[in-house]
């Protein structure tokens, strides 16, 4: 089966998802965008205001950013896939809670399945997290000593390499995390050339 049947189903398969209490105060549940054969999966923490109204990923101030970020590396939308860790979005963008991360995981697991990146790039803190246990990297130090760092690990689908990375939104509230990210970013670059 193709990769954009596999996701098809899958999003067919989470339906109304009620798993977690989410359900109650989403407008949509934001699945997922961009190219299924990605080599490049970008994994982030939950859908917020403007992505809720939407149902489309990174569509609000801080998509605006991460569209800058890419910009920056050559890269498209249309190139890559995003993801986040929660489908819907928590109320007042708050924090993703435990169980709303182990009711929900699951699928954005099945989407990686289906993908089989050969880059995650995970935007801040809890995307990080998640893929870095994920992946066997659970003693990882925290965001602010890894950020930008190339972590490789062996999977069932052939080598990963992944980078955590400061979150796009963060910067929009602490602008020193600005250059930071730009930095980051740009000394990875040549990772997407081949
Ligand atoms: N922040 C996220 O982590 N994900 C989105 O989709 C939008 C903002």
């Amino acid at each position: 089966m193709e990769n954009k049947e596999s996701l098809d189903e899958l999003r067919r398969e989470i339906g109304d998802c009620r798993r977690c209490d989410l359900w109650k105060t989403r407008t949509h549940l934001v699945f997922g965008d961009g190219n299924p054969n990605a080599k490049v999966m970008l994994i982030g923490e939950a859908p917020g205001f403007y992505e809720d109204k939407e149902g489309i990923p990174f569509v609000g101030a801080a998509g605006k950013f991460l569209n800058k970020l890419l910009e920056s590396v050559s890269l498209k939308r249309e190139d890559i896939y995003i993801a986040n860790i929660l489908k819907c979005r928590p109320p007042k963008n708050r924090d993703p809670l435990p169980e709303e991360i182990e009711a929900c995981s699951q699928f954005l697991d099945r989407q990686i399945e289906i993908i089989k990146p050969k880059i995650i790039i995970c935007l801040g803190r809890f995307a990080s997290k998640y893929i870095l246990d994920k992946f066997g990297f659970s003693d990882a130090d925290s965001i602010s000593k890894i950020h930008g760092k190339i972590f490789v690990s062996n999977t069932p689908f052939g080598i990963l390499k992944i980078i955590p990375m400061y979150h796009p939104a963060s910067a929009l509230y602490r602008n020193e995390l600005k250059e930071v990210l730009l930095s980051d970013w740009i000394r990875i670059k040549s990772l997407f050339l081949k």
